[in-house]
This record gives C-alpha cells, sequence and structure tokens, in this order.
C-alpha cells in the first residue's frame, strides 16, 4: 500500500481551507487521489473551487487541516520557499489568464520556470538547450517561428495560450495543471489546442489535471471527476468512520 501510494501524483485526504475566517465557503475533501501518467478531468460550477483546489495542489496556499500529498512529499513538511521550489520543478501550470510577463519577449516568458527550477533546466539543456527547447515547444504549439522575439502583450488570446503551455510544458515536469485553459477560445481552437497539448504531454508522459465548467471536453480525458463528487459531505463521511 506504502509503495502504492508513491505512485500517485497526488494524494488528498481530509483536506479543509477557507481563504479567509470570515468567509463562509470552504472547500473540503475527503479522499482524492490522482495516479501518475492520468489526464484528469474535474468539472465543476463556476465558484465551486476548482481554482482554489488547484492552488492547494501546487502549494500556492496552504489547507488547514488534512494531508496533501504530490508525488510522495507533503506539502505542508515544506517551509514556504520550499514549496514554491517544489512547484517550479514539478508542475507547470497554464493559468486561466496565462499570467504571461506582458513587456517580456516570447521566449523569456517560456524560459521563466527554469530560473527557479534546476532539475528542469538540466532536462531542457540535455534535450538541446533551453532556447531551442523553447523555440521547439512554441513551433509544436502551432506558433510561428519568428514569434520568440515579440513582446507577450501584443500577442492574440490564443497565441497567448500557446505560449503559456510552451511555458508550463519546458523542463517536463511530472505535472501538468491547466485552469479553463479553453475557456477563451471557440469550439474549432479548443479542439486545435486540446491536440497540440496532448500530442506533448504523450511524449513527455506527464500526469494532467485539467479543471473546466465545459463538460463537453470530457471525452479528450482517461478520467472525468465531479468535483461535487469529492466534497466532504460532512454527515456521511463522519457516519462511515
Ligand atoms: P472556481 O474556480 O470553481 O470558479 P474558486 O476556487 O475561484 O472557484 O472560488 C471558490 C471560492 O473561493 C469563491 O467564494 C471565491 O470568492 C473564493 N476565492 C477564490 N480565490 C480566492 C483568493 N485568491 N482569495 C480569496 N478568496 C478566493
Ligand atoms: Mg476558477
Amino acid at each position: 500500500m506504502k509503495a502504492e501510494a508513491a505512485t500517485d501524483a497526488v494524494r488528498l485526504q481530509g483536506v479543509e481551507y477557507r481563504w479567509n475566517a470570515r468567509d463562509p465557503f470552504c472547500l473540503s475533501i475527503g479522499e482524492f487521489e490522482v495516479s501518475r501518467g492520468e489526464r484528469l478531468l474535474l468539472l465543476g460550477a463556476s465558484g465551486s473551487g476548482k481554482s482554489t483546489l488547484l492552488s492547494l495542489l501546487t502549494g500556492i496556499a496552504l489547507a488547514q487541516a488534512g494531508s496533501l500529498e504530490v508525488l510522495g512529499q507533503r506539502l505542508d513538511e515544506l517551509s514556504g520557499s520550499g514549496r514554491d521550489r517544489f512547484r517550479a520543478e514539478h508542475f507547470g501550470i497554464i493559468f486561466q489568464m496565462f499570467n504571461l510577463l506582458p513587456y517580456g519577449v516570447v521566449i523569456d516568458n517560456v524560459l521563466l520556470p527554469l530560473s527557479f527550477a534546476p532539475e528542469r533546466r538540466a532536462r531542457a539543456t540535455a534535450a538541446g538547450g533551453t532556447e531551442s527547447e523553447a523555440r521547439r515547444l512554441l513551433s509544436a504549439l502551432g506558433l510561428p517561428a519568428d514569434i520568440g522575439q515579440q513582446t507577450a502583450a501584443t500577442l492574440s488570446v490564443g497565441q497567448q495560450q500557446r505560449v503559456a503551455t510552451a511555458r508550463a510544458l519546458i523542463g517536463s515536469p511530472e505535472i501538468i495543471v491547466a485552469d479553463e485553459p479553453t475557456s477563451a477560445l471557440d469550439d474549432d481552437r479548443q479542439q486545435d489546442f486540446l491536440d497540440l497539448l496532448f500530442g506533448q504531454i504523450d511524449a513527455t508522459k506527464a500526469t494532467l489535471i485539467m479543471v473546466s465548467h465545459d463538460r463537453r471536453l470530457a471525452r479528450h480525458f482517461t478520467r472525468v471527476v465531479q468535483l461535487t463528487d469529492i466534497l466532504a459531505t460532512s454527515k456521511r463521511e463522519s457516519d462511515k468512520r
């Protein structure tokens, strides 16, 4: 059982989180695991706590109760800066609003996570050099060859999304987390984008955790979970114990 646990990408037990003691919102999850290599889609309505859950998984926020392990590491056993390093090394994150540095050029945006992640930097270097790896990813994601020196703020939404994806993929982190990354795209572009993303994830065998309110995405994933199905329903859960 212990050895099996280490094969999990993510493992949550009895996790509870409030952003603020006065806020009635509390994310409470009984048990939830994601195996390595899974492509998981987590569905939930707007405001149900999907982004909050991703903040917990990536150690941006720290649960107030319960245990949360990523790749066998309990996040609450790391210091704040330790969690920052752990996040940079093991997670590629595609944020809902992409969070590119608007005045930075595309190449610098893609290379950014490598500054905080020596293992990712070493993998990108071994793949032929960090800059050429960034260019390879940009081109694999369907961006024009000369986009590298363009300022991020001048890009279309679809292009920004692909740059954010290249930034998440560079150096092959074990887990890719994506927060509604297709919500700004029309259906054709969504399909196109998912094909490109999955193509890259196939190559690195990364675990993918995507959250969305859009159940039409379901057919692309190996597992689909409703957030409401993993929330601890306090009465029933406590009766079982
Ligand atoms: P979803 O991503 O499913 O739309 P969220 O996780 O963003 O849901 O929101 C769940 C609750 O957490 C909401 O009440 C929201 O206001 C609150 N919340 C989300 N992010 C923050 C934050 N950074 N600071 C404070 N409250 C937050
Ligand atoms: Mg959200």
